[in-house]
């Protein structure tokens, strides 16, 4: 998958996009991310990206002419075609499903904004979506189009070692993924559930299944609206509520919390 950034700060995007998974997949070949400085594109002596808002008020706004030649230069023939994206906090929000619907493209572009953001005729006249990463306001689209590239990118074939891990990631397939838990199996005095050393691969399945949900419905009941929850599901769901083993949640996070508390003060910590 090949995707352009169009970007004032090319050189803050460079290590991250060059390292662990994503730079193994662009090894791989996998995926080819290219950065694109739209101060390239300008043609004026002081090489200006940026101008004052008609109408007055504060900050500077980016001008069209550098990213409309940048973008056109770069998609050249795949201008129409290839998605232009629009990073900017009045976008469409971002999730795991529209990484997954970004993930079956063949190319894709990204522009980052800086400043105010962008003139409006960049929005109007050359993106062809617009996506927000969350209701809040940062300085630059640098960080939302990492953020992108990197959750679409582990969604590309063959970039993720174990592509069966991925299906259980949180917000694959609308749960919370169950908790993990590696060596030592006892520390500081905190078991880990005996079932996961069990070597009972189906207990252990139904286990972490069950805890997906839990979670689910503690964290984001909201999420179980929009998951495809099974019959068998639905019964897990209504035993632990009836059981109320989802209320009893919050108490033993209290109570963990107070366990970890005692450990650091019995040990000097
Ligand atoms: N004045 C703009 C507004 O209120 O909508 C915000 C501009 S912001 C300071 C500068 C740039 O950062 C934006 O053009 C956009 O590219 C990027 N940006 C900031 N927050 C973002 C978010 N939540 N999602 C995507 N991009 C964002």
């Amino acid at each position: 998958m090949r995707m352009d950034v169009f970007t004032l700060l090319p050189e803050v995007m460079e290590t991250y996009l060059h390292t662990s998974i994503l730079g193994r997949a662009q090894t791989a070949g996998l995926l080819d991310v290219k950065l694109h400085n739209i101060r390239d594109y300008t043609t004026d002596r002081h090489r200006t990206t940026d101008d004052e808002p008609f109408g007055g008020g504060g900050g500077m706004v980016m001008k069209p002419e550098p990213i409309f030649a940048a973008v056109e230069t770069i998609l050249g023939s795949g201008l129409g075609e290839v998605p232009v994206i629009l990073l900017t906090p009045q976008g469409r929000l971002f999730s795991q499903k529209v990484a997954m619907e970004l993930s079956q493209l063949p190319r894709l572009a990204l522009i980052c904004g800086r400043y105010e953001g962008v003139d409006e005729r960049i929005r109007q006249y050359l993106a062809t979506d617009e996506l927000s990463i969350g209701d809040y306001v940062l300085t630059g689209g640098e960080i939302p189009a990492l953020t992108v590239i990197d959750a679409v990118a582990r969604l590309i074939p063959g970039v993720l070692g174990d592509s069966e891990a991925m299906n259980k990631d949180s917000h694959t397939k609308g749960l919370l993924e169950h908790p993990h838990y590696t060596r030592p199996s006892n520390f500081r005095g905190w078991e880990v559930p005996e079932v996961l050393l069990s070597g009972d691969h189906g207990r252990i399945d139904a286990w972490r299944h069950q805890q997906s949900l839990k979670r689910t419905i503690i964290r984001r009941p909201d999420l179980l609206r929009e998951a495809h929850l099974s019959e068998h599901d639905q019964a897990i769901i209504a035993k632990m509520i009836e059981d109320k083993e989802v209320r009893l949640e919050d108490e033993e996070k209290k109570k963990e919390k107070v366990k970890s508390k005692k450990w650091k003060m019995e040990n000097g910590k």
